[in-house]
């Protein structure tokens, strides 16, 4: 088979602002260490790319969602570091963690019966204390089950870490009364946000996702995360327009006179969604390229008028700066990161 061309269209990873990001993360921990989310393919980023930067950088915990986010990610780092979020719903997946030797988060009590009829072993334990996404209701904690648990990481999971909330007060308390009532090696309850709320959400073992790969959930860490993804695209086309022409799908944009437009190579199958459309733009070299028109499909036209010596071929910058796009698009930091597409990641 021949080699394909070269894409005319690729995400920027910046890894060593990953590294930098879970660094910063691990220090504003504290005492406690930070482990890293991983899930989704570290949030569309891609395993392969992000967990060996991660794991250089020292991060050893690593969490996942689904089983079958387990495989990739252990072929970076031991299995014995890696522990599935959804917990096991079958015996197929008790089975799966006892031969691979991944760590399973029990939510339930009939999750943890069916650890324990798999043999058991080390697992962490999930408690809701007000989220009702998945975790075990505390009034189970004394449970018998519960007690033949070997839990190694006792865990709790924030509602609403990205607000100042009384509900943030209200989940360390319940999580307080929990911990006495369960043995355990160490506990965590904070996500990225968590971490900005300051040294009482610490506890043992810090879990920062979105922030790792350049989401400022919270003020506080503001400043202290750095972008890593950039998304770029090369230009396809140039073309001269003239007065009053209409560009694009449903031909939304009308040249105000005659102009430059250039037809860039990125679009809706790579998560570059209708509402980039509005206020977005483009950047070369400091300089920036407004979008006009609808993103139509697979290609988004650009203004050149600040670039005229800019030509087919040549590659653009999408500012993807997760604070600044969630504002810009209404998209969460979460969304941005998630729908990235697979053409993009895989030029
Ligand atoms: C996804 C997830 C995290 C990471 O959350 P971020 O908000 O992305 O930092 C931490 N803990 C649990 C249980 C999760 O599901």
């Amino acid at each position: 088979m021949a080699e394909p061309p070269p894409p005319t269209l690729r995400l920027a990873l910046d890894k060593d602002a990953l590294a930098h990001n879970w660094r910063e993360l691990d220090r504003v921990s504290g005492s406690a260490e930070a482990g890293a989310a991983v899930k989704a393919d570290c949030y569309g980023l891609g395993v392969d790319q992000c967990v060996p930067t991660l794991r250089d950088a020292g991060a050893q915990q690593f969490f996942v969602a689904h089983w079958s986010e387990v495989e990739p990610v252990i072929s970076h780092v031991p299995a014995e570091q890696v522990r599935v979020l959804h917990g096991p719903l079958t015996s197929a997946d008790a089975a799966y963690a006892k031969a691979t030797g991944v760590v399973p988060v029990i939510n339930s009590l009939k999750q943890a019966k069916i650890w324990i009829d798999a043999g058991g072993g080390p697992c962490d334990l999930m408690i809701d204390t007000g989220i009702n996404r998945l975790g075990l209701e505390p009034e189970n904690a004394s449970d018998p089950l519960i007690a033949n648990l070997n839990v190694q990481t006792l865990m709790s999971h924030l509602a609403c870490a990205d607000e100042d909330t009384g509900m943030n007060e209200k989940q360390l308390e319940r999580f307080r009364s929990i911990i006495p009532q369960i043995s355990h090696r160490r506990t965590s309850i904070a996500n990225s946000a968590g971490i900005g709320l300051g040294s009482e959400f610490s506890f043992d073992l810090t879990r920062p996702g979105l922030a790792l790969y350049g989401g400022v959930p919270r003020p506080e860490l503001a400043g202290r995360i750095m972008q890593v993804a950039k998304p770029e695209a090369a230009i396809l086309q140039c073309r001269q327009l003239s007065a009053g022409e209409k560009v694009g799908y449903n031909s939304l944009y009308t040249a105000p006179a005659e102009m430059r437009a250039g037809v860039v190579s990125i679009g809706y199958a790579d998560g570059i969604l209708l509402s980039w459309g509005k206020s977005g733009y483009f950047v070369q070299q400091g300089r920036r390229l407004p979008i006009i028109g609808k993103v139509s499909m697979d290609m988004i036209v650009v203004d050149m008028s600040a670039a005229p010596d800019l030509r087919e071929g040549d590659w653009l910058e999408l500012p993807y700066s997760l604070p600044d796009a969630a504002q810009q698009t209404s998209l969460s930091q979460y969304e941005l990161l998630t729908v990235l597409g697979a053409r993009l990641k895989h030029s």
